[in-house]
């Protein structure tokens, strides 16, 4: 904190122990994380430590200025005069735009006894309220997925009692839907449970070396009566040779996500191709399609829980719009990583690295 401690004095006595306990009040000053100032009774800023600099992404000095002339902010600028001449604390949030917009809480008090004029100190509550954020918009999503398949089933389900139970032509069609929307239900709590457990680190993920053309083919069959179905090809070109290390059920998820996904949104008579290929200390496993496409704006988002390219469509085909979410944190779980490449009407290739099991490291060839 600039010119709070005069030089420390060569003199004994009282005026060292002072010196003393400035020095000490100084480092602890400048050591905060918080940005603090201090201000003179007319409001101007006379003190101010390192971190408040940082903070502000002030580059011109602070020294010498009054609070609205370094925060464009009247809150601010009212707070200090209170606090001033009235002796008043607050509280409050300022949102800083520029570069890198900041959330900062600010709390003025006076300085009391008897010293005239004000302190600030500032918090960067940025990612705080960054989380908060993404927690209200998950249950709102939550919420929201919810009541689609719920509001349904309570629809067709009062319908039939009162009355269409009876009607051997409409009853029918509406225990399918009830059927189908309580199944989608279920879809939704499970991958609810799924994300949950792999973000509180609850599921105990296997290190074990994994043939990974078993575990493709393992994961091809649960998706082949639906390739079938839109005559889809399903072309598994995986080395027996190729071993990773990872959680048996976790790659089998991986994998089944991302088929089920390039079954799912490739139209009729399509093709899906599942590669892998050793790279270096991983292995690369591709699962590529001739579907429609992802324009490149929907791409850094892709993985989020939720992110939908077209709403419509992915309900309409059962989605839950967590796969890819599931895929990532499995992933990235299992120490590898997620990637996609695509651009309409080429296709959607998914890359995901996994580390390569030692054995196969030492004793095989580097070969795909
Ligand atoms: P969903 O349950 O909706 O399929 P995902 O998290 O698995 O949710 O996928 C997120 C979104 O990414 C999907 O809604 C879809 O829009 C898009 N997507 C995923 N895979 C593909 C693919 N192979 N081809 C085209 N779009 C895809």
């Amino acid at each position: 904190m600039k010119n709070l401690i005069a030089t420390a004095s060569a003199d004994p006595g009282p005026v060292n122990e002072v010196s003393r306990a400035l020095a000490v009040l100084r480092a602890v000053i400048d050591g905060m994380a918080e940005g603090v100032w201090v201000t003179s009774e007319d409001g101007t800023v006379v003190e101010h430590n390192n971190a408040l600099k940082e903070l502000l992404f002030s580059g011109t000095a602070l020294v010498g200025h009054k609070a609205g002339e370094i925060v464009e902010s009247d809150e601010l600028q009212q707070a200090v005069e209170r606090a001033c001449r009235e002796h008043t604390s607050s509280r409050l949030e300022l949102n800083l735009e520029g570069v890198r917009p900041r959330v900062v809480s600010v709390h003025v008090s006076p300085l009391g006894h008897d010293l005239g004029g004000s302190s600030a100190v500032f918090f960067d509550v940025t990612e705080l309220r960054r989380l908060e954020k993404v927690r209200k918009d998950f249950v709102a999503n939550v919420s929201h997925e919810l009541r689609t398949p719920v509001t349904a089933i309570r629809g067709y389900a009062e319908t039939l009692l009162s009355g269409a139970l009876s009607d051997p032509a409409a009853a029918p069609k509406m225990v399918d839907i009830i059927h189908r929307q309580s199944e989608r239900l279920s879809e939704l709590v499970e991958d609810l449970l799924e994300l949950s457990r792999l973000e509180s680190r609850e599921l105990q993920l296997l290190e074990k070396p994994i043939n990974l053309a078993m575990a493709a083919l393992g994961a091809s069959e649960a998706v082949r009566p639906k390739a079938r179905a839109r005559n889809t090809e399903l072309v598994i070109e995986v080395s027996p040779e190729l071993f990773v290390l990872a959680d048996p059920r976790g790659v089998e998820q991986v994998v089944l996500n991302l088929l089920d996904n390039a079954v799912k949104y490739t139209p009729l008579n399509g093709h899906v191709w599942v590669h892998a290929r050793r790279a270096g200390a991983q292995v690369e496993l591709t699962v590529k399609d001739d579907g429609p496409g992802i324009e490149a704006r929907h791409l850094p988002r892709l993985f989020e829980r939720f992110y939908r390219v077209d709403k419509g469509r992915s309900r309409d085909m059962g989605g839950t719009g967590l796969g890819l979410s599931i895929v990532k944190h499995l992933v990235t779980a299992m120490k590898g990583d997620v990637r996609v490449e695509s651009a309409p009407g080429q296709g959607s290739t998914f890359f995901v690295t996994l580390p390569v099991a030692p054995e196969v490291a030492g004793n095989s060839p580097a070969s795909s």
